[in-house]
């Protein structure tokens, strides 16, 4: 679909999945379970602090790396979460969602020639925001659960062989999209382990780290022995809120590599909504104290539970999420050859729409995965049980 005129470096971008299984499900009326937002409203305090933010005119550029307010929330939840005191102004940058700070990373660090580690199923900017830096992702492929393990998993060896190929960064999800891993302890000692070994600089995309479930625990790469110093942490207010349209995102960094990411941020967007900003400042003030957390674990967990039961009546295997809003069945057993195929006749044949786990690898041999997200009303939830009861009644296989 490039124009002859286009750069080289957009030859293999196309559309992204979310657009186009969005776009069926509006023409199909589907229930979306496909693209990763709340069909929920964002809780009031957050939403009345935005009001209150545009009301007191705080309605022009914001300064370039961010609202000092906002810098100092994120600095004082760091505190909280890691215990280890950091410069607001020197250590925090703000983007447009994380979006934009990945991509400000890749082209701040990563040289013509420079491969990044990430893992694959890979969330599906990352591997175009390494391209548009002139580099190229090193996959290290994540398996499903099996019989010897619970959980979605790695080999150790090819994660070294992937550093051993001496890579500029490595891109980390922690809880992952799309498949819920929530990486343990000695994973991430691992992988910590392997960073400094190789001298290799860490990014990691924590956007779903208020959304671990039952055992499970987010712990931040930054905070193991020895990474704070090579560590750029990227979160965003969009999914912890329930407010993805805002588009408010940081990175928390020591300030020499913070000053390389707003070096491109700065010829990117320059500043961030200003009004968002401020409300965000407030969203993350407030819920260091207000319990927001809690409630919105449980009523995650409240979703989780009502939309596996939904897909466990169908038959078909489950993998449940350790974190984010993310669990995904396997189709295999209805004879599907093409996953993509499968979701997008689910979405115009049966009115529900989700997203075809192979669209996250790079390379070919994915599993028969579609991906479900939970961060629904139990009212969508519901009607799309419904419409899953019919499942069994159409043929997959052609
Ligand atoms: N992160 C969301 C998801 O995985 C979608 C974001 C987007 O539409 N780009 O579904």
């Amino acid at each position: 679909m490039t124009h002859p005129a286009t750069a080289q470096r957009i030859a293999t971008f196309g559309t992204t999945i979310f657009t186009e299984m969005s776009a069926l499900a509006l023409a199909h009326n589907a229930v979306n379970l496909g693209q990763g937002f709340p069909d929920f409203v964002g809780p009031d305090f957050v939403k009345n602090a935005a009001v209150a933010a545009v009301q007191a005119d705080l309605n022009q550029y914001a300064p370039m790396p961010g609202l000092p307010s906002l810098r100092q929330a994120i600095a004082a939840t760091w505190a909280d979460r890691t215990g280890r005191e950091i410069d607001p102004l020197a250590d925090v940058s703000i983007s447009s969602g994380a979006t934009e700070v990945l991509c400000n990373i890749m082209l701040a660090f990563v040289n013509p020639g420079d491969g990044v580690v990430m893992f694959e199923p890979a969330y599906d900017a990352y591997q175009p925001d390494v391209i548009m830096a002139g580099g190229h992702a090193i996959p290290v492929r994540l398996y499903p659960p099996d019989a010897q393990h619970s959980g979605w998993h790695y080999d150790d060896a090819a994660l070294e062989a992937a550093f051993a190929q001496r890579p500029k960064l490595l891109l980390l999800n922690t809880p992952h999209n799309p498949t819920g891993k929530v990486f343990s302890a000695s994973e991430l000692q691992r992988i910590a382990e392997l960073c400094q070994t190789y001298n290799v600089l860490a990014v990691v995309d924590e956007v779903y780290d208020r959304l671990v479930y039952d055992q499970h625990q987010h712990i931040h790469l930054a905070s193991l022995p020895g990474m704070w110093e090579r560590t750029m942490t990227v979160n965003s207010i969009g999914k912890t809120f329930s407010v993805t349209g805002w588009k408010i995102g940081w990175c928390v960094a020591p300030a020499k590599l913070i000053s390389a990411v707003r070096a491109t941020h700065q010829w990117v967007t320059f500043a961030t909504s200003t009004p968002m900003q401020q409300a965000s400042a407030v969203a993350l003030n407030d819920a260091r104290h207000n319990g927001y957390y809690d409630q919105l674990i449980s009523e995650y967990s409240a979703r989780r539970i009502q939309l596996n039961t939904i897909l466990r009546a169908t038959g078909l295997p489950l993998i449940d999420a350790e974190g984010s809003y993310f669990v995904s069945v396997d189709v295999a057993p209805l004879g599907v050859s093409d996953v993509r195929v499968f979701c997008r006749r689910l979405t115009s044949e049966l009115g529900v729409a989700s997203i075809p786990i192979p669209a996250f690898y790079l390379a070919p041999g994915a599993p028969a995965l579609a991906r479900f997200c939970f961060a629904k009303k139990a009212t969508t939830l519901a009607a799309a049980g419904e419409r899953l009861t019919r499942l069994h009644d159409i043929d997959w296989t052609s």
